[in-house]
């Protein structure tokens, strides 16, 4: 949304300031939103208003004789919100003395006379040559989602994490750094405790949001649009966006539930490499963009933020149940959940997690780590591509490993990057003990695992990449699973030789399939997978196939 940069005009006398208005429209009302106020009161209330919205507001035309409030008065507090908007009074023969003080002291711009008939003569070119350097000045505005709140709340960090993750422009303001934060939770009538503040260009807000609030407010769609499917798939990383765009290309309606962002664990990925037809490298964000805009395309329906949350199955129907209670049936349905960050069982990480210790490369939290100490727990590819992306903004990053080098967990080219890049330092037999802080990460607490001994170095942001576990319980006594969780798919699920428990067909299961014939698995949730961006879209993409083959039979 472009808004038009404001005029506001304030008279008392209702019909000076009608006549006023009506002149203001008729010259500039293409250019330009005239408002009106009959006090300075009521003025200042939308200029509270338009600054929440962020509009910006060109020029003040303000009759200097009003009761409550004089024209210097009302100019005084609206510069106080507006320092770079021009300033005219209305004034009649006798206030000339105080426009002119006015001019010293408020530094106005201009006064002109009442009446100021000829418009064309009295009054347009004045107000001219006000817009004309008002506009030569003029940068627009961020026109967009704006989140207020304090770096350290794991509830800000949460609402930026969402928003970024989806692609979302917004501006941050930190409520302890940005005097503009201070005045807009005021204008808000917000208390400082009840942040974040989210504030949207139409003038909305919401107070302390859950990222499903957001979502719902921005126009992103978490309800299913039908109850029934041929083809639902449940998360919308690499593998589900795959599926996504090969079932719905070939005819079949689909549907994709995402909980957190599409994209998954490559969408947090700040540069992929190893991608066929990238020589080099995209972004996680960027392929996952590219591919929900394909998926869009060929008319899949991707519910986002939204959590499968439960299962069953009356045959031929499989029926997941979402966070929200509502149900989907479907005819096949393809698990692609991927993994999800192993936690650091520390002592302090309940309390810090989003103050300072965050899993995963939370990109959102770079710009703040600027000049400042980053720490690194992990030895993976993962946690090097992280160390790359962070020491572009840190003073310096320090990896902390535990094994003795980074050689058997992480591959060569990352290395060589590492060993390449000055800011970065890796301490090889190092462990995460203890995280300190009250409100926010203030130190760690280093073991040396070779020496049992340990440092306290102070520290203010702490990034963990420890391996990933996957989320499947929702998927007990339905779907068969490893003892870690992942899920078994193929042959992976004949027990010497026979046919999985409670298997009715007379066919073995395809090899995506699951035990419970329709219902399939890709991507790094399945049991053996090879943990990439292009297997789990291969399988993504031949899953399809079979889920074909299974339809033929079952309709
Ligand atoms: C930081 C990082 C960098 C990486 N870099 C590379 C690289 O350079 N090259 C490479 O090949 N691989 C890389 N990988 C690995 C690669 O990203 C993964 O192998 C790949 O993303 C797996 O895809 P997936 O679709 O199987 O699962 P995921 O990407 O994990 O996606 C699963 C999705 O399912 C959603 N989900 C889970 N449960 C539910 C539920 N119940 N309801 C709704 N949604 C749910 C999750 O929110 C998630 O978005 C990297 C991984 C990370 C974390």
């Amino acid at each position: 949304m472009t808004t038009k940069p404001v005029i506001l005009t304030v008279d008392d006398d209702p019909e000076v300031l009608q006549a006023v208005a009506r002149d203001l429209r008729r010259e500039y009302g293409d250019r330009f939103r005239v408002l009106r106020a009959e006090s300075g009161a009521v003025a200042l209330e939308a200029l509270q208003q338009l600054k929440l919205r962020n509009e910006p507001v060109a020029l003040f035309l303000v009759d200097q004789r009003m009761p409550q409030m004089s024209g210097v008065e009302f100019l005084e507090q609206a510069l106080q919100m507006f320092p770079e908007t021009k300033k005219a009074l209305l004034t009649a023969y006798a206030d000339t003395d105080a426009a002119i003080r006015a001019i010293n002291t408020t530094r106005i711009d201009y006064y002109l006379m009442k009446p100021w008939d000829p418009p064309e003569e009295r009054l347009y070119p004045v107000l001219d040559d006000l817009l004309d350097d008002w506009l030569s000045q003029f940068r627009p505005p961020f026109d967009g989602i704006r989140v207020i709140g304090n770096r350290w709340s794991p509830h800000s960090h949460e609402i930026k994490d969402f928003l970024a993750r989806n692609q979302l422009p917004y501006q941050w303001l930190d409520i302890e750094l940005s005097e503009e934060a201070q005045d807009l939770v005021k204008y808000a009538d917000c208390d400082k405790l009840n942040l974040p503040l989210v504030l949207f260009s139409d003038g909305s807000s919401l107070l302390k949001p859950s990222p499903l609030e957001v979502a719902a407010k921005i126009g992103l769609q978490t309800q299913a649009g039908k109850p029934f499917y041929d083809l639902a798939i449940v998360g919308g990383g690499p593998g589900g966006l795959a599926a996504a765009v090969y079932g719905a290309s070939e005819g079949l309606h689909t549907v994709l539930i995402e909980r957190e962002a599409p994209g998954g664990q490559a969408g947090t990925s700040s540069r992929i490499e190893n991608y066929l037809g990238f020589p080099v490298g995209l972004s996680g964000g960027d392929l996952a963009r590219r591919a929900v805009t394909q998926a869009r395309r060929f008319g899949v329906e991707i519910l986002n933020p939204q959590e499968v949350q439960g299962i069953r199955i009356e045959d031929p129907y499989r029926i997941i149940t979402l966070a929200d209670g509502s149900e989907i049936s479907c005819h096949a349905l393809i698990l692609a959940l991927g993994v999800s960050w192993r936690r650091l069982n520390v002592p302090g990480m309940d309390r810090l997690t989003g103050a300072g210790v965050y899993y995963g490369a939370a990109q959102t939290e770079a710009l703040a780590c600027q000049g400042e100490e980053v720490y690194i727990v992990g030895g993976a590819n993962s946690a090097g591509q992280g160390a790359m992306y962070f020491s572009r903004y840190a003073h310096h990053v320090t990896m902390l490993v535990r094994g003795e080098s980074l050689a058997s967990s992480m591959s060569q080219y990352l290395i060589d990057q590492i060993a390449e890049t000055p800011n970065i330092t890796v301490k090889v037999h190092s462990q995460v003990v203890e995280v300190k802080g009250e409100t926010n990460l203030e130190a760690i607490a280093i073991q040396n695992t070779q020496t049992g001994e340990t440092e306290v170095v102070p520290a203010n942001s702490l990034f963990i990449f420890i391996g990933a576990v996957p989320r499947t319980e929702w998927l007990d006594g339905i779907v068969a699973r490893d003892d870690r969780g992942f899920v078994l798919t193929g042959t992976d699920l004949s027990q010497n030789g026979h046919r999985p428990k409670g298997w009715t067909l007379d066919r073995e299961p395809f090899l995506l399939e699951t035990n419970v014939p329709g219902i399939f698995a890709v991507g790094d949730v399945r049991h053996g997978s090879i943990k990439r961006v292009a297997s789990s879209v291969g399988e993504g993409s031949i899953c399809v196939q079979f889920i074909h083959r299974y339809l033929s039979n079952v309709l």
